[in-house]
């Protein structure tokens, strides 16, 4: 096993929490198995009482996954991770292994569509009070977290409006009021922005997104310190079997690999894209995070060492020009996936954010003009040739009629 502990983290990325065979393979190696042989009777018996350490079932635990876990581990500077089948399986798992009846939650209003429903819909079912906040502002999180709370969750930078939570003045609150934080750190990767750093208690990723990053497989991580991790959630799901597939654990440890050379590489051309568009005539605002023009600026330099991989911009036509523009791209692809090779846009008010109604979009400051724009790795001169021609077309259209 190489101990990369040692090493900054572009070659941690590579080589961390490898564990070769006796054949000594250069790739990390897929085990796909479900279940484990012992030596003996005597064998099994030991590793069922946990005296040795044997691989059990692949619900509990497998080398590949293994490896995965150590790997993600070694890049967040966590104690301990579990991996799960998706994203929203390793938030469910945090939030149901935490928690219980009578308990009270406190949320970012800003928040992905499923992690919405699990607090605005699936906690309230088993008792659990749940209350939402403005993300960017601090005085609605006191107000919330001045009575007692057990767990609090939050994304930032959010979807797809790209607001920010302070993370080290609410992971405060939240502890003096009895919480943990939960924080969704999608949008940033663990490469530009590491939560625990300012106080969070427990990080989690789809890994469908930048770790994977080249749309291929789904699956998702919790990482935390190693108590939590092995009393509170480990039980959770051994036993409720939301376990990754070795096969995705594979490709998101070669998705690793080439992290840290995808995402920096996104950021530059995002931002880029972000100064393009802010001077365009047809888009009324931007919203980058690295951008002096963002509300949050200072803090995403505080918090962040980029802006992301996506760009949201607002269209002066409301649903007509965004959905005219979506359907004059090229090579950008209308897609709701984000952090992928492949750049792709939304429509955040007819898809993702559809379901919330238009009141809580309003809220949210989603309004029918709003663009999200996931960065891939295409040629920066042929993103932005793109955006010209397909935002130029409207008003040439217009023209000829
Ligand atoms: C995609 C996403 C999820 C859900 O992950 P899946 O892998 O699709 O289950 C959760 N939070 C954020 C911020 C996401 O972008």
């Amino acid at each position: 096993m190489t101990n990369s502990s040692q090493y900054r983290t572009a070659t941690r990325l590579v080589h961390g929490g490898i564990q070769r065979s006796q054949f000594g393979e250069t790739a990390e190696a897929l085990y796909l198995t479900s279940g484990y042989v012992y030596d003996d009777a005597e064998q099994a018996e030991a590793t069922f009482t946990g005296s040795i350490d044997h691989y059990q079932y692949s619900r509990f635990a497998n080398p590949t996954i293994s490896m995965l876990e150590d790997r993600l581990c070694l890049i967040e500077g966590a104690e301990a991770c579990r991996t799960t089948a998706t994203g929203m399986a390793a938030v469910n798992a945090a939030l149901l292994a935490h928690l219980k009846a009578g308990d009270r939650v406190v949320a970012s209003r800003a928040l992905f569509g499923s992690c919405h429903w699990i607090v605005s819909t699936l906690l309230p079912k088993f008792g659990i009070a749940t209350e939402f906040v403005d993300c960017a502002d601090l005085a609605q999180w006191r107000a919330a977290l001045s009575r007692p709370a057990q767990l609090v969750l939050l994304e930032t930078p959010s979807n797809p409006m790209l607001e920010l939570v302070d993370l080290h003045a609410v992971c405060e609150l939240a502890h003096s009021a009895g919480a943990i934080v939960v924080v969704d750190n999608v949008f940033a990767t663990p490469l530009l922005q590491q939560p625990l750093k300012f106080g969070a208690d427990v990080v989690v990723y789809s890994c469908t997104k930048h770790i994977d990053g080249q749309g291929r497989v789904l699956g998702g991580a919790v990482l935390g310190n190693r108590k939590w991790i092995t009393e509170t959630l480990q039980p959770f799901i051994r036993n409720t079997g939301p376990a990754m597939s070795p096969f995705n654990a594979w490709v998101l440890l070669k998705g690793l690999e080439t992290l840290s050379l995808r995402v920096h590489e996104s950021c530059r051309t995002a931002a880029a894209l972000a100064d393009f568009l802010s001077a365009r005539p047809e888009v009324t605002r931007v919203w980058f995070p690295m951008r002096a023009d963002h509300p949050q600026h200072a803090l995403a330099r505080q918090q962040m060492t980029a802006g992301g991989t996506v760009v949201t911009f607002e269209l002066a036509g409301g649903k007509d020009a965004a959905f005219r523009a979506m359907n004059a791209f090229h090579l950008i692809a209308v897609s709701n996936n984000l952090g992928d090779t492949k750049s792709l846009v939304t429509h955040p008010a007819t898809t993702t954010h559809m379901r919330i109604g238009a009141e809580e979009r309003a809220k949210l400051g989603i309004t029918d003009g709003v663009l999200r724009l996931s960065v891939g790795l295409e040629d920066v001169e042929d993103l932005r040739d793109d955006l010209a021609q397909a935002l130029a077309i409207p008003t040439v259209a217009r023209a000829a009629e």
